[in-house]
């Protein structure tokens, strides 16, 4: 049997209020599934209850903490369980995500852009979709350029939001010019498959983007965004599977916030079902 090699590196706990699984119990689905470990991935706290519904209040930090490390004891030896971050990226907030990311041995921080949270349509929403479309590039490039990120989680899960006007190749210049600005950042992209799971029923990005991620030498890391875990590795083979047809001979993993490649053959040789 191949030594496990991949790691479920998307998933959220009930400290986001709208997830169910564990750390212990993502953890017990990786072994299944033949992973080597698992990076949980909670959604940042933020200032001023931003964004408060979905994710841990600033004082619940410790906790989340706590609870990752307490599954790391529980199944050392076995199944790496490791603290990560899933960011929002919002204007003005750079300040408070360094100094949040400081806080903790992070391995891995997902920068996420959220058109569908309040504050973001807010900002953002005019009543014109396909500019909404437009400024979601935008602001993934943006937030590439911080600096502050390993991987832009999920970058195309705008289009279920205005879906009867996503049109990609319409949108292609825009998102020509926001790959070139995160090519040169040297942030990976990830491909997600819960977007199987939404409006469009696709993964995150589309198939014609990951060609375009493809060609400017962007890495791209893969995550399942489990809120449950038996999607932990959901879909893995798939996406990997997809990555291949795209173009891309490896997937990207980062440990201690630092880039590693895994050839795909050896990745869909270590899964188990
Ligand atoms: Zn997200
Ligand atoms: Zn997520």
């Amino acid at each position: 049997m191949p030594a496990p090699l991949l790691y479920e590196t998307h998933m959220h706990t009930p400290l986001c209020r709208h997830a169910d699984g564990l750390p212990g119990e993502y953890a017990a689905r990786a072994a299944q599934r033949g992973l080597k470990g698992i990076i949980v991935t909670c959604h940042s706290p933020m200032p001023n209850g931003f964004s408060a519904p979905v994710r841990m209040r600033p004082e619940q930090f410790d906790e989340y903490l706590a609870l990752i490390a307490a599954a790391e004891r529980e199944w050392r030896g076995r199944v790496e369980v490791l603290p990560g971050l899933e960011s929002d990226y919002f204007p003005g907030m750079e300040r408070w995500l360094e100094q949040l990311h400081a806080r903790a041995p992070f391995h891995y921080i997902l920068g996420s852009v959220h058109p569908h949270i309040r504050e973001y349509l807010d900002q953002y929403f005019r009543g014109n979709w396909p500019e909404f479309h437009r400024q979601y590039y935008r602001d993934l490039a943006a937030a590439a350029e911080t600096g502050l990120f390993d991987s832009l989680a999920h970058p195309d899960i705008v289009k279920n939001q205005g879906a009867e006007y996503w049109d990609v190749p319409a949108l292609l210049p825009d998102i020509r010019r926001a790959l070139d600005r995160i090519a040169k950042t040297g942030v990976a992209m990830e491909l997600n498959t819960s977007g199987l799971l939404k409006t469009i029923k696709e993964m995150n990005p589309a198939p014609a983007i990951i060609r375009e991620i493809q060609q400017r030498g962007i890495p791209m890391t893969v995550g399942a965004d489990a809120h449950e875990p038996s999607r932990v590795a959901d879909h893995y083979e798939e996406a990997l599977t997809l990555l291949q047809e795209c173009g891309f001979a490896s997937v990207s993993v980062f440990l201690h916030r630092q880039r590693r490649e895994i050839p795909i053959a050896d990745a869909l040789a270590s899964l188990r079902r």
